[in-house]
């Protein structure tokens, strides 16, 4: 009886797990319909991180410039983070989004937009990420985890040294210890 009662609060504290980790990633619909091909054969095992604000007038902040700076460029991403954590998809992970141009991932894959998802956190050349995009950032990554193999999780800076310095003023260490610390 007590290991009945033992097994079934174990399973419960894995599904509460769960449905916590899922049910905190509230994810908004904003796909566009540029800056990425349709690939639904691709594997993915990299993660690329990024930072973006709207240089063209107006909030810089704001998604709905964001995008439409992107649809001027014809580049795009997975996911764009807000300043409040909130979390807009762009792209489905299936398909090739164009996020990180030319680059390679240290085993010298060049292709990168073909194995990766891109994540854009909205920050500016002086600004750092609040405290809710960089929790968000962590359970999207971690809920990215759960369904891929992910081998790197890289700043655009990382794969193309020479072109970028994104995501800019983020402590990127600091970040790297969270994300290995969530590991179960
Ligand atoms: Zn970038």
């Amino acid at each position: 009886m007590k290991k009945i009662l033992f097994i079934t609060i174990i399973f419960l504290n894995i599904t509460n797990f769960k449905s916590f980790a899922s049910d905190s990633l509230n994810i908004i619909n904003k796909k566009v319909n540029f800056g990425f091909a349709t690939n639904s054969n691709r594997s993915i095992n990299s993660v690329i991180v990024h930072s973006t604000f709207n240089n063209s007038g107006g909030d810089k902040y704001d998604i709905d410039l964001v995008i439409k700076q992107f649809s001027t460029y014809v580049v795009s991403a997975h996911y764009v983070i807000g300043r409040d954590g909130e979390i807009y998809q762009l792209v489905d992970e299936k398909d090739n989004s164009y996020h990180a141009g030319k680059s390679s991932l240290p085993d010298g894959t060049t292709n990168v937009n073909s194995c990766s998802i891109g994540i854009e956190l909205m920050t500016s050349y002086t600004e750092s990420p609040t405290e809710e995009q960089t929790k968000a950032l962590l359970n999207l990554i971690n809920d990215i985890k759960t369904r891929y193999p992910i081998k790197y999780v890289l700043r655009h800076s990382d794969i193309a040294p020479v072109r970028k310095t994104d995501p800019w003023n983020f402590d990127w260490d600091s970040f790297k210890k969270r994300l290995e610390a969530i590991k179960k």
